[in-house]
């Protein structure tokens, strides 16, 4: 039992290419289920919670050369503590929480990586930029020097078929090459960040540069937290 998150990672690593970065999303799990997949050679974690992962980062202190990833809604007042716990946010889903990110991390020296959150099918239940409200905010989003945009991310309302799904994921892609040619100084689309354990294959397919597996690598959650 206790290998079996190692055996999981075997398996998976197995199957992806080797370009493509697989985020261990550990939320709801414990420290000591990261500690089995940084023995297992993953160093890139995924949290949805600043807390949740402060708490671990305090018990994995030992285990320094991990990479955090923000992956959950980051609400404004949270956005420091974030910016000091993190080196990506992926969550990035409005004009204003990017330019505070970005005057939080001029005035603390830092230079943190971010995804915009895109959200290419109406989703109640998830934040993101529509396409044309995207479009609307490069102009502005453009202007930020140290948060370093690099990507976009995008989660899949649930239900679509695997032919929706990769629909969804092509649009993505074509969505970053678009804004790329329009040559933003500040704005390098280079990573894409989609596919969760359901459905990261059809992500990979479609050119996803970092997955973020859950279920896949630490098995079932117990609650159900997103
Ligand atoms: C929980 C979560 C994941 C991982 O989901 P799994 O289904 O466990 O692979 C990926 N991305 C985000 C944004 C999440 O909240």
């Amino acid at each position: 039992m206790t290998d079996s998150i190692a055996h999981r990672i075997h398996q998976l690593r197995a199957t992806l290419p080797e370009t493509v970065r697989l985020i261990a999303v550990s939320k709801t799990f414990p420290a000591e289920a990261i500690r089995q997949a940084y023995g297992a050679g993953i160093r890139d974690f995924g949290e949805s919670k600043v807390q949740e992962a402060i708490d671990k980062q305090t018990q994995l202190s030992d285990l320094p050369d991990i990479t955090w990833h923000l992956i959950g809604h980051l609400q404004s007042n949270k956005a420091l503590k974030a910016l000091q716990h993190f080196q990506w946010i992926h969550s990035v889903d409005s004009l204003k929480l990017a330019q505070r990110l970005d005057r939080l991390a001029q005035e603390s020296n830092c230079t943190p990586n971010a995804c915009l959150q895109v959200k290419l099918l109406p989703d109640p239940n998830k934040f993101g930029w529509s396409i044309s409200q995207l479009q609307t905010d490069l102009f502005d989003l453009n202007q930020c020097q140290s948060l370093k945009i690099k990507g976009l991310m995008t989660i899949l309302p649930q239900g679509l078929t695997a032919s929706e799904s990769l629909e969804v994921f092509h649009q993505t892609k074509k969505l970053a090459t678009d804004i790329n040619q329009q040559s933003w100084q500040n704005l390098a689309i280079q990573e894409l960040s989609m596919g969760m354990s359901e459905d990261f294959s059809l992500a990979i397919s479609a050119g996803a540069t970092m997955i973020r597996l859950g279920r896949t690598i630490f098995g079932a959650r117990v609650t159900q937290l997103r």
